[in-house]
């Protein structure tokens, strides 16, 4: 045997995540390893908390990132809310909410389902006729932003809706936050969880995760234990909680709670209103040179996410052929369509520091020199002039 180390190509992340690493990030993961009860590490969780607060906007104090990835976020919440029996809606527009669906039944809960189609928001009069016609409803979840199609839907709203019929909101905002606004005090949602590898532009591995104080009343007045060991807020807080004392539940993948800390100090740096600004920006620029290319959106307009854009594949073009001379030609990465979109679509993601003009040029100029030599039926040569008359 004589495997040497692995030293990935640079690539340029443009997919529905992860996207670009700022390299503070990747420098503040080559940092020290100290113990996961160091006092100086415990200092850096409290600065932590204080972070993601600020990236919820939330003053919640059960605040913190689970240690794996955004679908253990969203299990995290179903388990830890969920009790058999429970009633729980779930708002469908994509393949995220499948996923919710399958968490609820697995926690031993009943799954009311709103399905709206694949690309459209959730429709909120849909929620609200479910919730009239199932009235002992506990829970309402849905995906603020559905990464498989680029749709935005009205937190805000859905979330008053729900409370309108006494329930409590799970949501899912892997690929908002940072990258739209996610007030989670303002709209009060319950339950929310996050990723560290979308508009937060960390290395993957790490979920967000904010419960308020109606959330924690039915986690700590639950009959029966979460079924999750791992995921079980009233374990994991002995370590995530306040105080000097904590106690040991799992070694906390200290590393990569130092990148998460820097991607937070970086966004705290910029500023949440200059990062949603940003990621619309980069998205008005990209838009106008995949509409003067002759490609269409998924989304309507007024529901289309800025950091993620799913755009229609020109007639008679190999969705995969595009996507390998992108990487192979420009280091390039873009998502393929998932689910019903599959084939049909691809999804380019604007996602935190990948949202910038550099990336939205090098993604047009690609497509369309790719999409000219294949004979594709476009409008070649204009996309990039259509993009810098945006940033002009
Ligand atoms: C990416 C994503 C997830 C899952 O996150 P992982 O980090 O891949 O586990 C969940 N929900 C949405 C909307 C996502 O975009």
């Amino acid at each position: 045997m004589s495997i040497s180390s692995f030293h990935p190509p640079q690539r340029t992340l443009m997919g529905p995540g992860p996207s670009d690493v700022n390299p503070r990030i990747l420098e503040a993961m080559s940092r020290p390893t100290i113990g996961h009860l160091d006092p100086q590490f415990v200092q850096m969780m409290d600065e932590m908390k204080e972070l993601l607060q600020y990236a919820f906007q939330t003053k919640n104090r059960m605040t913190m990132p689970v240690s794996a990835p955004g679908s253990a976020g969203m299990e995290c919440c179903f388990v830890n809310l969920v009790e058999p029996g429970d009633k729980v809606v779930v708002c469908q527009n994509g393949v995220f909410g499948g996923r919710m669906k399958e968490n609820v039944t697995r926690s031993g809960g009943i799954v009311i389902a709103v399905d709206d189609e694949w690309g459209q928001a959730v429709d909120p009069d849909k929620l609200e006729e479910a919730l009239k016609s199932n009235p002992d409803t506990k829970i309402v979840a849905f995906v603020h932003a559905e990464t498989s199609t680029g749709a935005l839907s009205d937190a805000k709203k859905l979330a008053e809706i729900a409370h309108r019929y006494n329930c409590l909101t799970i949501v899912d905002t892997v690929t908002s936050l940072g990258g739209l606004p996610v007030l989670v005090d303002e709209w009060d949602i319950d339950a929310i969880y996050s990723g560290s590898q979308k508009c937060l532009s960390c290395t993957p591995g790490l979920s967000p995760v904010s419960f308020n104080a109606a959330a924690v009343e039915k986690i700590s007045s639950r009959k029966t234990p979460v079924q999750s060991w791992f995921l079980d807020l009233n374990l994991v807080m002995g370590y995530w909680g306040e105080g000097t004392k904590r106690a040991y539940h799992h070694t906390a993948p200290i590393n990569a709670l130092y990148a998460l800390h820097e991607a937070l100090v970086i966004l705290q740096e910029e500023g949440l209103q200059a990062a949603w600004d940003r990621h619309w920006k980069n998205h008005l620029a990209l838009r106008a040179g995949i509409e003067a290319m002759g490609l269409k959106f998924i989304a309507k307009e007024g529901e289309r996410l800025p950091q993620l854009n799913t755009v229609t594949i020109p007639d008679g073009i190999d969705d995969a052929v595009v996507r390998s001379k992108l990487l192979q030609d420009y280091n390039l990465e873009i998502g393929a369509g998932l689910g019903a979109l599959a084939g049909k679509a691809w999804r380019i993601g604007l996602m935190g520091h990948a949202s910038n003009k550099t990336n939205v040029l090098l993604c047009l100029g690609a497509l369309d020199a790719i999409l000219t030599e294949l004979g594709a039926n476009i409008t070649g040569g204009v996309a990039v002039k259509a993009a810098n008359a945006v940033y002009a």
